[in-house]
């Protein structure tokens, strides 16, 4: 755990979240500010920043994230309509919380633009 990280805080049980998954590497739970009718983030156990710090031993890890997140995303019912899979790096992309995670967007008809 890193302190004065949010998102490890989260993971350590010390601030509550509405969880949704877990398992030995990631959990999952709904964002507190949803930008959609369904608004959850799959984040690791394991403390990353930002993927400017992930490194090649994080491949599984990564690729565990993006299945969980299919999986989560199908038992929230959005697999036949579809949803959007976020992940913000650094300033540019307006990344705030510094422990990666994997934004899953769903629900409602998203902007056609990645912007
Ligand atoms: P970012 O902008 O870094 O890609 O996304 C951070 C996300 O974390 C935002 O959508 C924000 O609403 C969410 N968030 C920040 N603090 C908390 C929190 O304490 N609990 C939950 N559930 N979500 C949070
Ligand atoms: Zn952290």
């Amino acid at each position: 755990m890193t302190q004065d990280c949010i998102f490890c805080k989260i993971v350590a049980g010390g601030i509550p979240s509405n969880q949704v998954y877990a398992d030995e590497l990631v959990i999952a739970f709904h964002d507190i500010s949803p930008q959609a009718p369904t608004h959850i983030l799959v984040i690791p156990r394991k403390h990353i920043s930002d993927m400017n710090e992930a490194s090649p031993q994080d491949q599984a890890l990564l690729g565990h994230m993006m299945l969980c997140a299919s999986k989560i995303a199908a038992d929230a019912g959005l697999a036949e309509r579809g949803y959007r899979l976020v992940l913000n790096t650094g300033p540019d992309a307006r990344q705030s919380v510094f422990h990666i995670h994997l934004h899953i967007l769903g629900g409602r008809r998203l902007s056609g633009q990645m912007t």
